[in-house]
């Protein structure tokens, strides 16, 4: 499963950056082009944070539309259809891809809460 695969990606790099800290919000930024379903991911992400060992992060999406430069009308355009890349001036499909690839973890939210050790009687 696509979004499956992300969530795994996205907890390998919160637990990497959050080093042991509580981790309350996870900011994911997402590009159009990536045809991520915000439902999906944010229902593998209620697994795949169990697993983590973060069950309360909570996953906050950016989304980002995607661009293209034509090359044959030289115009830059955002892309509004989700399965074409279509230049939408003049329909040629030479064009060079500005944005919406993006997949990354823009930001945590950590708060100061002591890491779970062992515990003391
Ligand atoms: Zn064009």
């Amino acid at each position: 499963m696509h979004e499956l695969a992300l969530c795994e990606a996205i907890a390998d790099v919160v637990k990497s950056h959050a080093d042991g800290q509580h981790v309350d919000v996870v900011r994911v930024r997402i590009g159009a082009l990536r045809q991520v379903v915000p439902e999906s991911l944010s229902f593998c992400w209620s697994m795949v944070r169990d697993f983590a060992d973060m069950p309360e992060a909570e996953l906050e999406l950016e989304s980002v539309t995607a661009a293209v430069q034509c090359r044959s009308c030289g115009h830059d355009s955002e892309i509004t259809s989700q399965w074409s890349l279509l230049c939408p001036r003049c329909d040629s499909a030479d064009v060079a891809v500005l944005r919406g690839n993006e997949f990354l973890v823009t930001s945590l939210d950590v708060s100061d809460r002591e890491p779970q050790q062992t515990q003391k009687e």
